[in-house]
Formats: structure tokens, sequence, C-alpha cells
């Protein structure tokens, strides 16, 4: 059996659907399908639920544009025969309604879990609707009751032995060829539900394989394969056709975001290839990722914005090691800060993260035995494989505030 994803931008529209549906008619292997909310649904629900944080009535009406959105592809998908559909998926909006009804607990990764996994209960229904109104046989599963978490909401961690549990109970495929159900989104052994963190639909086809042992994982993309920079800021880019695991790892943790940084290790772990393929022309062969170890010999760039840098300066001018290293390093994980590059001398640490709602209390809890110096909005630029020349041309005029190089990685701090 397979494992196929498909991300928003494969499921945003009406023609995006039945172009993702031609895809799976048209394969014959058995398939477990995991499936995002369609195109920018989760944004919209983080909307609503900052609204309902809030306390604030316009969540309403950002409820309604999304059920708008929702049932107008149902009626662009089934024609003239959408009553089905959308009672069906009128029963899961019901229950986010219901949610919204109920005020807050005030445990903000708790509700946003409840709130944003709704996205994936839409999508991943309509889909299965429509298979079946095109004779695709396909059976929905509610990943909840497969993939068990801790409850470290908003970025829970698998339990693997109880998911082992029930996987191959819920796939079993007797009698199935197809079925669809929805990335990002898991459970607690209570079953409340708790969510991989951001874009995590690529993680959970990933577990999938590893734990059903797949011949293979496909995530489905709007680009023909992996390339060597985000072709939506630079021209000219390439598909790497092969690449190996340890060096996908690199890739996505610095940024590229073709595949979510904890994709890999389930599927290296398993040995099981990964393909990254274009949904608008499937013929391409698009990028394999295994354990072959394949020379990349052109420099890769990759750009994450949204950057911080932070310097944490001991006030009393103590060395940074042992341990006033580990507690920095204990103070930026209790508020999940996730360090890019870090650099230290003797008495400075200076950390490139993303930026976070909790960066002003990490700052504040810092204050009290370090002066904190920082600049927001920065770029960080990483060269994989680089050259000089591609370092001159690409930084030329940009202000550097960090730069580190290893033998192959170059990265840059840029203002
Ligand atoms: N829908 C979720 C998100 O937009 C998960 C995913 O698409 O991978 O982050």
């Amino acid at each position: 059996m397979k494992v196929f994803k498909f991300g928003g931008a494969s499921v945003k529209n009406a023609d995006a659907i039945r172009n993702l549906s031609k895809i799976v008619a048209n394969n014959n292997d058995q398939k477990v399908i995991v499936i995002s909310a369609l195109d920018k649904t989760t944004n919209h629900l983080e909307s609503v639920f900052n609204h309902y944080l809030a306390g604030n009535n316009l969540m309403w009406s950002e409820f309604q544009s999304i059920k708008d959105f929702h049932f107008k592809i149902i009626d662009d998908l089934f024609e003239g025969n959408s009553d089905e559909a959308k009672t069906l998926v009128s029963v899961i909006f019901n229950q986010l309604e219901e949610k919204l009804k109920v005020a807050s607990s005030g445990h903000y990764e708790y509700e946003y879990d409840q709130i944003i996994s709704f996205g994936e209960l839409f999508s991943t229904r309509i889909v299965s609707l429509f298979l079946n109104y095109l004779n695709v046989q396909n059976v929905w599963v509610d990943i909840r009751t497969v993939l068990k978490t801790d409850d470290n909401y908003k970025s829970a961690e698998l339990d693997e032995e109880l998911s082992k549990l029930h996987v191959g109970v819920k796939f079993n495929f007797n009698g199935v060829s197809n079925y669809i159900t929805q990335g990002f989104i898991a459970s607690t052994s209570f079953g409340t539900t708790t969510t991989f963190g951001r874009e995590g639909s690529d993680y959970t086809a990933s577990i999938l394989g590893s734990l059903l042992n797949a011949e293979s994982v496909t995530i489905w993309k709007d680009v023909p394969g992996v390339l060597n920079a985000d072709p939506k800021l630079f021209q000219n880019t390439i598909v790497l056709p092969k690449i190996p695991y340890r060096e996908a790892v690199e890739l996505a943790y610095s940024g590229a975001k073709v595949i979510h940084p904890k994709t890999i290790k389930p599927l290296h772990n398993s040995n099981i290839p990964l393909f990254v393929k274009s949904f608008v022309d499937p013929s391409l062969p698009g990028t394999i990722i295994s354990h072959e170890d394949t020379f990349i010999d052109s420099p890769v760039i990759i750009v994450k914005e949204n950057q911080v840098l932070l310097s944490i300066l001991p006030k009393d001018i103590s060395f940074v090691i042992d341990d006033r290293l580990i507690e920095i390093i204990s103070i930026l994980e209790k508020y999940k800060i996730k360090s890019n590059i870090i650099q230290s001398s003797a008495v400075n640490f200076t950390v490139c993260v993303d930026s976070s709602y909790r960066l002003e209390e990490l700052i504040n809890e810092f204050s009290s035995h370090y002066k904190v110096l920082y600049n927001d909005n920065l770029t960080l630029f990483t060269i994989r494989h680089y050259d000089e020349q591609t370092i001159s041309r690409e930084l030329q005029g940009k202000t550097i505030l960090l730069e580190q190089r290893t033998r192959s990685t170059a990265r840059f701090v840029l203002k």
C-alpha cells in the first residue's frame, strides 16, 4: 500500500478537488490518502479562534464565511445533487458552532486545537463524498481514533505504541481500495483532539507510512518537486531529482517550505522512500528522498522570514558555559521557541529564533538575570553547498547581522 498526501493548495477549489480525484482514480494501488484543510481554511479558523478567545462576536461572521466557502465548493462539485453532501458536512459545522457557543477555558493551546482541527474534518468529508459521487471506492476515517498523542496541545507528540495498536485495525484494506483521512490532527488516549502544529499534515502522512510499513509516501505539491530555491523568490530554479534523507532534514529545518521538518525521520527509520510530485502534472518524475547517498552539486537556497535575533548577556558577566548555558536553553525550551542559529562568546549568547507570540514573556523571564538585546523582522538566509560566487551574488547590498559557515552550509541573518 501507498500513502498519498494532499495539502491545502491541492484542494483549494472545486477544480483542484476534481484534479485530486483524477490522480486518486488513476492509481490502482491500495492507498491511505491524507488531506489538509481546504486552501487557507486553517488561517481563517485561527482568526475565528482569536475572536473566540477575545469573546468577540466577529467570530460568527468569520465562521459563516468559512461555511459559505465550503458550501460553494460543494455546490460546484455535486452540481444539482449537493443536498446530501451539505447535510453531512453541516453536521461537522454544527459541532464547531456548539463549541464556539461555550466560553473559552482560558487554556490557549487546548482551545486552539479544539477549534483549528475542524478544517481537516470538513475537507476530508467533502473529498470522500465527492469520490463516492464519482464511484471511486473509499472509506473516510477519523484519524483521531487512530493516532494517539500526549496532551501537549498545538505540538503533540505521537504515542507510537498506542497508535500502532489502532492503525492496522482501522486501515486493514478488507475490501477497501482507498482510505480518506485528515492530516495534522490526532487525539489523546482519552479522545481529546490534539494537533501536530501548523503544516503538520506531511508529518501525519509520514507516521502513517511508517506505522503501516507503506511501499512509499507521496506528497503532491504545486511545484514539480523539491527545488534548489523557492520559485516565488528566485528565477531559474531546478528540481533536485534525488535527495538523501539527511539532506532533506537539513533543508526542511532551514525553512524549505516544501516538506515539514518532522516528516523525514519516521520514513528514514523505516526505510520508506518519500516522493514529492506535482499535482499539476503527475507525469513529471518529481523528487525522491531516500537512503541513496546522492551528491548535490548545486547550491540550494532557503529563505526563512519572520526571524528575531536575541542576544542574551548575563548581568553579572558570568561566562556562558555549563549552568548558564543550560539555563538559557531551558528557558527557550519552556517557551517552545525554536533556535535556528546559536552563536556564543564568553559572556554573550546570541540566538536567531522564529518570531513567537510568547517572545515578550520570554524576554521578561530573561530580564531578571540577563540583559537582552533584540532585532525583529529579520530574514534567515541559508545556502547549502555554497560557493563564494553565490554568496556574493545573493547578499549584495544586504545588511548582515550574523554569519555562520560550516563545510557545507553558510547561514546569514539579514536585516
Ligand atoms: N491545515 C494545517 C495547516 O494549514 C495543516 C497542514 O496543512 O499541513 O497548517
